[in-house]
C-alpha cells in the first residue's frame, strides 16, 4: 500500500489524526466528490433530473457492495443505517411463541433492546451464549444451546464497538448451517476493516453502515439477504418502491433484496456509498485488513508498556479498535485532551452493550484505519504520557 498516496488522496489526513474510524472514517476524495458532486447536480438541473443523469452511478452501488461481500446484486438493499437496515431484516422474521433467539454478550444494545421488544410482544425467548475466556462468542457453548432445538435465529455481532474483540464469524455461520437455523450478522463495525465475505461467513442477512470503516458518507447503510431466504421475509414495511400496488386492493413484492427499501432516499449517498465500496475493493480488502491489525498491534504493545495504562482487549486476533483505561484519568478528559493535540478519539459507555459482564465502566476508544500512521500514533501516546 501506498501510504503516502492514500493520504494525499483523503483530504482530513493534512488537518488531523484521525483514530475514531469506528465511530466514521474520513471519506477519500472519490467519494467526497461524488457526493458533493450529485448534489451540486441536484441542485442546478433539479433533483429528480440528476437522479436520470446519474442513474447509472445509483444503479452501480448495488454491484460494488455485492462485489465487495462476495453476494448478488440482486441480494443487497440500500438504507439508511446499518440499524434500520438489521431490523428491516430482523423485524421481517416470522417469529413464534416459544422461539429461541441466540445472541453474545458483546451485542450491541439497539439490537438488545430490539430481542426484547420481540420476546415481550411474541413470547420469544432471547438467550446471551456464554464466552471464552477472551470474550468471544464460546462455539462449544453455542453448539450445546443450538442442540437443545426450538432456535428460531443466532443474531450477534461479527466485531463489537466497544473493544477489539472479533467473533468467529464464520464457525458460527457452520453450526447454524448444520441446524439449519437462521443467521443474522451485525457487520456494522467489520465491512471496510477485515475480509467479510458472506459465503465464507455462511450468514442469511448481513447489516453496515456507510460511515465507518468504509469510509463512506453518513447516514448510509445497506443490508444483504441470501436469495434462498429473501422470499420467505416479509418486510415490516412496504412501500410503491419495495412492492406494486394491484388495483383494486392488492400489491405484490419485489423479488429481490429491495423489497427491504424506501423510494425515498438520500441519492447522493447512495452514490458515494458505492464509490466507497468499488475504493476498499480497489485497495484491496485483505491488504486493508493487515494494515489495520498491524498498527493496532503497535497501539497496543505501545500502550501496554506504559504504567499506569491498561488495555482492556483480551481476544487472541483483535481488531482495529484499541480499548484502553489510564489510571486517575477520566476517559472524557482524555478526549478532550487529543482533541487539542489534533488527535481525534471516542470513550465507549457501557450502555452500548448492555449485555457484557466485562464492560468496563468508560474506556478510551482508539480505532485505526489503514491511511493512519505510526506517527499518528506517536501522537496519540505523547498525549497520554
Ligand atoms: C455503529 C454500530 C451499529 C449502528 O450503526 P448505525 O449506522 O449507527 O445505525 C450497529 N452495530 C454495531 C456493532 C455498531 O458498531
Amino acid at each position: 500500500m501506498d501510504i503516502d498516496e492514500i493520504r494525499a488522496d483523503t483530504p482530513g489526513c493534512a488537518k488531523v489524526a484521525h483514530l475514531n474510524n469506528a465511530g466514521a472514517a474520513l471519506p477519500p476524495r472519490p467519494v467526497i466528490e461524488a457526493v458533493a458532486g450529485h448534489f451540486a447536480l441536484e441542485s442546478t438541473i433539479g433533483a429528480y433530473e440528476a437522479a436520470e443523469q446519474n442513474e447509472a452511478a445509483i444503479g452501480r452501488f448495488y454491484g460494488a457492495v455485492a462485489g465487495l461481500l462476495g453476494a448478488y446484486p440482486d441480494e443487497i438493499a440500500y438504507v439508511e443505517n446499518a440499524t434500520r437496515a438489521w431490523d428491516m431484516a430482523f423485524y421481517s422474521i416470522p417469529f413464534a411463541e416459544g422461539d429461541r433467539i441466540l445472541t453474545t454478550t458483546s451485542e450491541y444494545s439497539s439490537n438488545a433492546i430490539a430481542y426484547q421488544q420481540v420476546a415481550a410482544a411474541k413470547g420469544v425467548k432471547v438467550e446471551v451464549v456464554p464466552d471464552e475466556a477472551d470474550g468471544t462468542l464460546s462455539l462449544d457453548a453455542l453448539q450445546a444451546e443450538l442442540a437443545k432445538g426450538n432456535v428460531r435465529l443466532v443474531s450477534l455481532n461479527h466485531i463489537p464497538t466497544h473493544n477489539g474483540l472479533v467473533n468467529p464469524a464464520a464457525e458460527v455461520g457452520r453450526l447454524c448451517r448444520e441446524h439449519g437455523v437462521l443467521y443474522l450478522l451485525d457487520a456494522c463495525q467489520s465491512v471496510g476493516h477485515l475480509v467479510v465475505d458472506v459465503n465464507e461467513i455462511g450468514c442469511d442477512m448481513l447489516s453496515a453502515t456507510g460511515r465507518k470503516f468504509l469510509r463512506g458518507p453518513r447516514g448510509t447503510g445497506f443490508l444483504y439477504v441470501r436469495r434462498d431466504i429473501l422470499r420467505t421475509l416479509v418486510p415490516p414495511f412496504l412501500d410503491l418502491h419495495a412492492a406494486d400496488w394491484k388495483a383494486p386492493d392488492g400489491f405484490q413484492m419485489r423479488e429481490d433484496a429491495q423489497r427491504f427499501e424506501t423510494w425515498e432516499r438520500y441519492v447522493a449517498g447512495q452514490i458515494g456509498l458505492g464509490v466507497a465500496a468499488d475504493y476498499a475493493a480497489d485497495l484491496g480488502m485483505p491488504q486493508i485488513e493487515a494494515r489495520v491489525m498491524h498498527l493496532a498491534a503497535r497501539l497496543r504493545e505501545e500502550l501496554a508498556a506504559r504504567p499506569g495504562i491498561t488495555v482492556l482487549d483480551r481476544c487472541a486476533r483483535p481488531s482495529g479498535i484499541v480499548t484502553f483505561t489510564v489510571d486517575g484519568h477520566d476517559p472524557a478528559a482524555i478526549k478532550a485532551a487529543a482533541r487539542e493535540h489534533g488527535v481525534n478519539i471516542n470513550v465507549t459507555t457501557p450502555l452500548a452493550h448492555g449485555y457484557d459482564p466485562h464492560a468496563h465502566a468508560v474506556a478510551v476508544r482508539a480505532s485505526v484505519h489503514y491511511y493512519n500512521t505510526e506517527e499518528e500514533l506517536d501522537r496519540l501516546l505523547s498525549v497520554l504520557t
